[in-house]
């Protein structure tokens, strides 16, 4: 039986979970649970990203411990899975989990036995909401395009991977497919930062500047790993990378799909960093790399500083989880963005799930009753218009089958 992996991103804790989050959320569990249908051995994995600096400073705001205060937000992101019905299978958080830390340092040791790790003394600004380092010119106005915040300079020595090695490789593999990449448009974009020139980057910073937060790198105390590369790392710690075993070979290695939904702010995180980092360590690539655009809410950036955004668990615990899920797949346009407002989610409920399929399994089902003695019965001599319908009826899983294969969400909606 083939096995296919399929992963959401892992949110930073530093706030609630946000809509858009939801999103990727219920993309991939449909993803996963259509497979399962299909026969495939599924593994739908999650988790949070605890290391950042970003926690660090969330947990000093909110005046307690760092470890307390990540386990009480990312709480909030695993306790999604009920609200959503998520079929999720595993999930790891890179602060508590033992199979993460010792992962991570297992996949250094190949990267820097591959010669692509190397001490190098950098300076940068550096945005701290973002975790990732500008140059001046990708900034506007001096300040960080996605936060408006003026970045910190940077001034410090670090590991540096050699990103720069993989570019031929990388660039093939993604033109040609070996790397799949959703939709066509992000694929385009990847093949242009790799054409642009791909430099090295960070793989470490100094623990006085994590304040000693995170994963410490083996043999360099001064140092801590990078939060990117360790919350790369996590879908190959998750199937206990560090011990190397049946659940690797399993849901790695020998998988037939691995498939990473993410949004598309961290495209450049897990379609060159990643792939990178795996072939500099030897091991499988991504097969899938499936982006999904941002939601607004009424017409504004959902912002987790602005803390005034929809909550999905309070959306689904009032309207209910069938409502917010299919408002999550019929409205949203394949890698789009989308506007959410509660009257678009109240009045897809009501025309299609209440006063479509509601309403057609309640009339069929009275019908039965009233006309057919309570038994369906054999199909006999069929007029033009339930010819239509059956055809319909035959075409759907077709269809849906062919919508999904392409992620694409709301034309399999349309199918339905
Ligand atoms: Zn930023």
């Amino acid at each position: 039986m083939p096995s296919t992996y399929i992963t959401t991103t892992i949110p930073y804790v530093n706030a609630r979970p946000h809509l858009g989050f939801a999103l990727e959320l219920v993309q991939a569990d449909v993803l996963a649970r259509y497979r399962r249908s299909i026969g495939e051995d599924v593994r739908f994995q999650a988790g949070t990203d605890d290391n950042s600096l970003k926690n660090v400073l969330a947990a000093e705001a909110a005046g307690v411990g760092v470890q307390e205060f990540v386990d009480a937000s990312a709480a909030a992101f695993t306790g999604l899975a009920r609200p959503l019905s998520l079929s999720v299978d595993d999930v790891i958080r890179t602060s508590s989990d033992p199979r993460h830390a010792a992962g991570v340092e297992r996949l250094r040791r190949a990267c820097a036995a591959s010669g692509d790790l190397y001490r190098k003394h950098y300076e940068g600004l550096y945005c701290v909401g973002c975790e990732q380092f500008y140059t001046a010119a990708e900034l506007e106005g001096g300040r960080c395009p996605d936060h408006g915040t003026v970045p910190e300079r940077v001034s410090e020595e670090n590991w540096f991977f050699r990103l720069s090695r993989y570019a031929g490789q990388l660039r093939a593999l993604i033109a040609d497919g070996a790397i799949r990449v959703e939709p066509a448009g992000r694929r385009n974009e990847v093949l242009g930062l790799i054409d642009g020139g791909l430099e090295d980057f960070s793989a470490s910073r100094s623990t006085e500047r994590a304040r000693g937060w995170g994963i410490p790198v083996p043999g360099d105390p001064g140092q801590v790993i990078y939060v990117w590369w360790d919350a790369l790392g996590n879908y190959l710690t998750a199937p206990e990378y560090a011990v190397g075993g049946e659940n690797l070979s399993r849901w790695w290695t020998g998988a037939a799909r691995r498939i990473h939904l993410l949004g598309k702010g961290v495209l450049r995180f897990h379609a060159v960093y990643w792939p990178a980092m795996l072939l500099s360590a030897g091991e499988a690539l991504p097969t899938d790399i499936v982006v999904h655009g941002y939601l607004t809410e009424n017409g504004r950036k959902i912002s987790k500083s602005s803390g005034a955004t929809v909550d999905p668990h309070d959306l689904a615990g009032h309207y209910g989880v069938d409502a917010v899920r299919w408002w999550l797949l019929r409205e949203v346009a394949r890698g789009a963005d989308a506007d959410f407002t509660v009257d678009r989610l109240v009045s897809r409920a009501n025309d299609e799930l209440a006063n479509g399929f509601g309403n057609l399994v309640n009339r069929v089902v009275t019908m039965i009753h009233r006309y057919r003695g309570g038994r369906v019965p054999a199909a006999t001599a069929t007029p033009p218009a339930a010819a239509a319908l059956g055809q319909a009826i035959t075409d759907a899983p077709g269809q849906v089958a062919g919508a999904l294969e392409d992620f694409d969400f709301r034309r399999g909606t349309e199918a339905v």
